[in-house]
């Protein structure tokens, strides 16, 4: 029997073992040292920000982001509502109140059209927006275009929830560039990992010395341990940083693996009528690769897939639950058309990792051509 197939587990090797021997005999253990000053400016570089603050998760970097723009109790924030938890949890941490915003059903990102509405409603209403936190899902780059104009007339600060989209471009611009500041996240499952961290992007210096001062337990920089307002400890460790290094070397080879699998399951379902693939446009970093199945014309659903590759080992994953269907969120207001519903329900993630070898593609393939021979 083979191994399970997993949707998208970490990829490290030699390299990365090296990076992080090197730190831990350096004696730099700690959340500061020349690998996590290193990694800011790489990931900078990388990534066309002026200013990056290494954090220890994107959602960390996210609560950041919010309060280095002021938001705070009885504002709202808007988000979409088709996105992981951390995007409306990091708006809770603060005390405002997250308003969530449907889908654009081709890439599943925040409908500008509907966000537009979503403002003008909240301004009659007289409400205070605090910032709109757009969603690069599964490395698709939100349209930022359309958002920017929006935020800009309403004068509302826009935050990039870049977590997913590491080495996507959106219009040829890196993601995590967009707005008053960007949120990379580093955990575990995503393009690349520090096992856990992120990282918060900025043009704007004093916002990232800001979030930077907020991130280290808001200390003084005086010898006497001096504090003025409440802080977090929210910094990313060296050794952490020095795995992110060596990452990072490796991301351009990851991106290329994963888009190869993608364009594997484009060409699988180009002859399927009613599988489409969600996202994706020229640029996007293709994190993860999700199908959406229209049943009408398939005569079967997401789900029976799902169940014919987890028999055979393989792993696979709804898109995620709508925000406005979260019992924790039930009291939200949410503007809605469906979308982010019909994603959830026909969507699903397939097997995107970079790790993958080629023997594991061909089972996947292997499979799900099986299935779909199965099929009337
Ligand atoms: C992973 C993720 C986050 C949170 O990042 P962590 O590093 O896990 O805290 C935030 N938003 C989105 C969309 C994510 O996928």
């Amino acid at each position: 029997m083979t191994g399970r197939i997993l949707l998208s587990a970490p990829d490290v090797g030699d390299l990365e073992e090296a990076y992080v021997v090197e730190a831990l005999r350096s004696g730099w253990v700690a959340p500061a040292g020349p690998a996590v000053d290193a990694f800011e400016r790489e990931v900078a570089a990388r990534s066309g920000a002026a200013h990056a603050v290494a954090v220890s998760s994107g959602t960390a970097g996210l609560h950041l982001a919010l309060l280095a723009c002021g938001v705070q109790a009885g504002q709202v924030v808007v988000v979409p509502t088709l996105t992981f938890a951390a995007t409306a949890n990091a708006v809770a941490y603060t005390g405002a109140e997250p308003v969530f915003v449907d889908s654009d059903p081709r890439t599943g990102t925040i409908d500008p059209a509907l966000l537009g509405r979503t403002l003008d409603e909240l301004r009659a209403e007289g409400r205070t927006v605090g910032a709109v936190i757009p969603v690069d899902l599964f490395g698709t780059c939100a349209d930022y275009d359309e958002l920017i104009r929006l935020c800009d007339a309403y004068g509302v600060p826009l935050i990039e929830d870049a977590a997913e989209s590491l080495g996507s471009t959106y219009r040829g611009r890196p993601a995590g560039s967009f707005g008053a500041a960007g949120v990379i996240s580093f955990n575990g499952n995503k393009i690349m990992t520090t096992s856990g961290g992120g990282m918060l992007l900025s043009g704007d210096r004093k916002l990232a010395e800001r979030c930077r001062h907020l991130s280290t337990q808001a200390r003084q920089p005086v010898p006497h341990y001096q504090h003025e307002e409440i802080g977090y400890n929210y910094r990313l460790s060296n050794l952490l940083a020095a795995l992110g290094r060596a990452q990072l070397r490796r991301l351009d080879d990851m991106i290329g693996r994963r888009r190869a699998l993608r364009d594997a399951y484009a060409k699988l379902f180009a002859g399927v009528d009613g599988v489409d693939l969600l996202g994706a446009d020229e640029g996007a970093n293709c994190w993860l690769t999700s199908i959406v199945v229209d049943p009408a014309r398939t005569g079967w659903h997401a789900e029976d897939l799902a169940r014919h590759l987890a028999a055979e080992h393989i792993e696979t994953r709804p898109i995620f639950k709508p925000m406005h269907l979260q019992p924790v969120f039930a009291g939200a207001r949410a503007v809605l058309t469906g979308v982010a519903e019909h994603l959830f329900e026909h969507g699903l993630t397939l097997p995107s990792g970079s790790v993958l070898t080629d023997a594991d593609k061909h089972r996947i393939l292997e499979a799900t051509t099986d299935f779909l021979g199965r099929k009337p």
